[in-house]
């Protein structure tokens, strides 16, 4: 199975929103093998986005979220505000939250913590900027990222876990890593989240990766075992473009179910 996730950032207001959910249920409708795929609207959306995919396959992410449940602080969106909305995905540690808003290791380690302790399931977002990538140190930092991000984290024993390795200097900038970086990647942090967590079974990690995803580049990504899905910002607020992902996906998983047979 293959997990496509769209982020729609701060991209589109509500009215678009709805567009592209029924533009993305009309895409899958009728296929016989179809991706597991999450959107992430923005908050405001999320209750509209709702109504539409009830009662498909696509599920409800959120684009990020506040580690305590309740309180005075005015902004924050709790765990419990987005499990009203059957919100089921959170993505944590997104780039642009890190990089532009400030978002540190310890406050995203709370994030993953109480999106654990709501019975949603994260979407940890880690990679390595342009500089400590000439530096040749994207290892040492996605390793880094990792273990303080779950530093103290309890894993519910049946949760699954989502990681999205998306590089800094790909997203939004038309560079996407090559598929075989990104497979070397996602092996090594196959490996790591299995030393944090040594209970978590194979099956429960899934490995995505993010940055400049399109319907040109996907299927080289998707076609990788190591790639368990791609995580699309930009290209999943145009809809012919998310339905070619969603096509990669399906020739992806198509060409999974031949081999297998
Ligand atoms: C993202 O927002 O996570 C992302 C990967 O963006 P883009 O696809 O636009 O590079």
């Amino acid at each position: 199975m293959k997990t496509i996730i769209g982020n729609w950032k701060m991209y589109v207001g509500v009215r678009e929103s709805v567009a592209l959910a029924r533009g993305m249920l009309y895409a899958l409708r009728g296929k016989k093998i179809v991706p597991h795929v999450v959107i992430c609207p923005s908050f405001v959306a999320l209750s509209d986005v709702r109504k539409i995919i009830t009662r498909s396959h696509v599920a409800l992410g959120a684009q990020d979220m506040f580690w305590e449940e309740t309180g005075a602080y005015t902004g924050e969106i709790s765990s419990r505000m987005l499990s009203e909305l059957a919100v089921s995905y959170v993505l944590i540690g997104h780039s642009e939250r890190r990089h532009s808003l400030g978002e540190t290791d310890e406050m995203i380690g709370k994030k993953v913590q109480q999106v654990f302790r709501s019975g949603m399931t994260p979407v940890l977002c880690v990679g390595e900027t342009a500089e400590e990538r000439a530096q040749g140190k994207t290892q040492e930092i996605v390793e880094q990222q990792l273990h303080q991000d779950f530093a103290g984290v309890e894993y519910p024993p049946a949760s699954e876990l989502f990681i999205a390795y998306e590089p800094r200097w790909a997203i939004g900038t038309g560079m996407a890593a090559t598929p075989q970086d990104a497979v070397v990647m996602h092996q090594s942090i196959r490996g790591w989240v299995k030393e944090i967590f040594p209970s978590i079974r194979d099956e429960q990690i899934h490995v995505l990766y993010g940055g400049s995803v399109d319907g040109a580049n996907a299927y080289a990504f998707l076609r990788e075992k190591e790639i368990d899905g791609v995580l699309v910002g930009g290209a999943s607020v145009k809809l012919t473009l998310m339905q070619e992902v969603l096509s990669a996906a399906i020739e992806a998983m198509e060409g999974e179910a031949h081999q297998s047979s």
